[in-house]
């Protein structure tokens, strides 16, 4: 199968902080891809290096095919990104906003796509100022997936939602990958790791610990959950 990311030897310094100490990992292409670790191990530098918007210090990074270092404007028409802490314009209705985003594609489906994704109902019509955070998440998971992208990347897609809207979103990306989307995300839910990704990265100090399908590192580690394979590998 087609590798739609390929990551090695990547290293990331701040300064004299160095976040990423030499990581190598590959998603392949039409998998959910999952980064997991605690606060601080390295998931949003790997994202947003992925995503183009932050420079590698040494190592190499392919999406699909092309060098983040070198080929950026060309990965950025084919990915998405979703910050963690993104925000829509908030004087824009949800639908306004969409429509603004989509105004930037030829694409004509996009914007039905997007409605349908957002889950908004009329809701969609009433200014994003007067949205709760669950509602404004809905509305920014379907501007990183109306477009169809070859890869989105999705940076805690359900931070800070309540059960049943983190579950809506999660059944949306599941049903999402079907149309051929490769989606890599970085979440602290132990349960949505398990639910949604065909594979885990476990990442730990600027380091990844474990690789694997959630049953093999379960098997691996002879417990019943994620979250004690994360437990017993991080320490
Ligand atoms: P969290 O789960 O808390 O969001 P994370 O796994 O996404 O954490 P990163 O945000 O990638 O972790 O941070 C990795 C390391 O890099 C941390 O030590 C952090 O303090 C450091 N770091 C991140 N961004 C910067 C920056 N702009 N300048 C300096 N250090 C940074």
């Amino acid at each position: 199968m087609e590798n739609a990311i390929e990551v090695t030897s990547l290293i990331k310094s701040y300064g004299k902080i160095e976040a990423l100490k030499g990581i190598s990992f590959n998603v392949r292409a039409g998998e959910i891809f999952g980064l997991i670790g605690p606060n601080g191990a390295g998931k949003t530098t790997s994202l947003r290096i992925i995503s183009t918007l932050l420079q590698v210090t040494s190592g190499s990074v392919k999406v699909f095919d092309c060098d983040v270092s070198k080929k950026a404007p060309e990965i950025r028409k084919i990915i998405s990104y979703l910050p963690e802490e993104a925000g829509a314009y908030k004087n824009l209705s949800g639908k306004g906003y969409l429509e603004f985003i989509a105004g930037f594609y030829s694409d004509k489906t996009m914007l039905k796509k997007g409605f349908e994704i957002a889950q908004l109902g009329d809701r969609i019509k009433d200014k994003v100022s007067t949205y709760s955070k669950g509602m404004t998440r809905k509305l920014l998971v379907a501007r990183a997936l109306m477009m169809s992208p070859k890869l989105a990347i999705l940076d805690e897609p359900t931070s800070g939602l309540d059960v049943i809207n983190s579950k809506g979103i999660r059944e949306i990306i599941k049903d999402f990958v079907k149309s051929g989307t490769t989606i890599l995300l970085s979440s602290h839910n132990m349960l949505e790791v398990e639910f949604l990704c065909d594979r885990i990265a476990l990442i730990n100090n600027g380091m990844i610990v474990e690789t694997g399908t959630p049953q093999e590192l379960k098997i691996k580690h002879n417990v019943n959950n994620i979250e004690e394979v994360f437990l017993k590998a991080i320490v």
